[in-house]
């Protein structure tokens, strides 16, 4: 068995948090080093998320051009996991050539398929500026809230998946004109319907391993017949829609991110003699994991899965540890409400393990968590400097002064026996949560075996 691990893409459109890192790539950099250590084959793959509206947006606001603000958050992104040890066998970035044929080479197989299709659609239009409004290009009153910034992919007061034709009042985020005019165009669609009996099929053979929050979620979305979905906006940044009569549009943006799983993985193995398809993506011996938050359920889950197995280009997920979300003392990371603490400041602060252990507390796999300054302090002082830190100092110390050459043979037999097997145990058991994605449970297993030495060492005072 060989293991093929992803870390969710991150955007590059601003600063990475605590909740990501301890949500996502902390427990897929533990994965991948457990795995790598003991000898298992295994790579860990992500990269920069770098096409869509959003980031357009905040493009436009800087006064720099989209690939100049991408490669600065990209490259912001990769200083910050590097502080944190946090290594990737392959980091890449969605705006790059390889991802783009690659890209392609999907959109193309499933047109050819009927699983894309062309469709009649009205789309909104500024009269003054004249560009199309896509998503977030136009805000408008919310017509289930009536909050009066709804933007025209979603509310943001209550939520609502906003279809932009109902918005009352639409503004134009270009030029802020109120001359916003539905016109007839047309927008090429994943035809997710036509694949709900092949994916429900499939997904039988992941419910039983699947976590506990993801199951229903996925289920509950996947009850009625799946939802086709535009994958093509009018817009000037991301891959052009490979088609004559496409002039302007280009795929948008979730579309073209998880394929970066494996554009990437293909941009790894390029020169190594290994086939990114045959060897990992499309080999059965190959365990796929894709380490996300919930909020990705829906694309990691469904969307993709279908693609693959639309295309049969690579196989689809194999496990899903998707996990909740962490708080700042009890209340959601905002940057905007200024609920907020700098990663990159905490780490220059605190240093890499520190951090690393206290975050591993927190990987919510099971329910939210809560990032507190006094949890940290007790954290690292009463567990790493206390127990691990502490065991490791008496042992290393007693055995350097009473034996600087090395402990002889002989001396290890106090511990045969019961102790030897109940380490063993205990190793076994280790092993077996890392395994199944549990490593904050892990972590206290291991401080567990932390308290047993400590007391052991005590017992038989070997100094004495
Ligand atoms: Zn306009
Ligand atoms: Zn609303």
């Amino acid at each position: 068995m060989k293991y093929l691990i992803t870390s969710a893409l991150p955007y590059a459109n601003g600063p990475l948090h605590f909740g990501h890192i301890a949500g996502v790539y902390l427990p897929a950099d533990i994965f991948t080093r457990h795995k790598k250590l003991k000898g298992e084959k295994a790579i860990h793959i992500s990269g920069s998320d770098e096409h869509g509206v959003a980031i357009m947006q905040n493009a436009q606001k800087a006064k720099k051009s989209y690939q100049e603000y991408v490669n600065e958050w990209h490259k912001t992104h990769k200083d910050l996991f590097a502080k944190y040890d946090i290594t990737f066998d392959y980091f890449g970035q969605t705006s790059k050539e390889y991802h783009k044929e690659e890209t392609l080479k999907w959109f193309k197989d499933l047109l050819d398929k009927g699983l894309i299709e062309k469709r009649a659609e009205k789309q909104l239009q500024c009269q003054s500026c004249k560009n199309m409004l896509p998503d977030r290009f136009v805000e408008g009153e919310c017509y289930v809230c009536h909050y009066p910034e709804a933007r025209g992919d979603e509310c943001p007061d209550c939520g609502t998946w906003i279809d932009p034709l109902k918005l009352i009042n639409p503004v134009c985020k270009f030029c802020g004109s109120k001359e916003v005019k539905a016109i007839d165009s047309y927008q090429w669609y994943l035809m997710l319907s036509k694949m709900h009996e092949r994916f429900q099929e499939w997904f039988k053979s992941r419910k039983p391993h699947w976590r506990k929050n993801v199951v229903p979620f996925v289920e509950s979305l996947t009850k009625e017949n799946l939802v086709d979905r535009a994958i093509t906006r009018d817009l000037d940044w991301g891959i052009d829609v490979p088609l004559e009569e496409a002039k302007g549009k280009k795929i948008y943006v979730w579309f073209d991110a998880p394929i970066g799983y494996v554009s990437n993985t293909k941009e790894l193995l390029k020169d190594s003699g290994e086939d990114y398809l045959k060897d990992w993506w499309k080999n059965p011996d190959t365990k796929i994991i894709n380490f996300i938050g919930k909020d990705n359920i829906i694309f990691h889950g469904i969307i993709f899965p279908v693609m693959c197995l639309g295309t049969d280009f690579v196989n689809p997920v194999s496990d899903l540890p998707a996990n909740q979300y962490v708080n700042l003392e009890g209340k959601q990371f905002s940057k905007s409400k200024g609920w907020y603490v700098d990663a990159d400041e905490a780490i220059s602060q605190f240093g890499s393990d520190a951090m690393r252990f206290y975050l591993t507390s927190l990987i919510p796999e099971t329910s939210d968590s809560s990032f507190t300054w006094k949890g940290l302090e007790l954290k690292i002082n009463s567990e790493l400097a206390n127990n691990v830190g502490n065991f490791i100092n008496r042992a290393m110390k007693f055995s350097n002064s009473k034996w600087p050459e090395g402990i002889p043979a002989s001396k290890f037999e106090a511990f045969q026996g019961e102790h030897l097997e109940s380490v063993k145990t205990f190793v076994k058991e280790y092993h077996e949560l890392l395994d199944t994605y549990q490593i904050k449970k892990g972590q206290e297993h291991l401080m567990n075996l932390g308290s047993k030495v400590n007391l052991f060492i005590t017992e038989r005072a070997p100094w004495s």
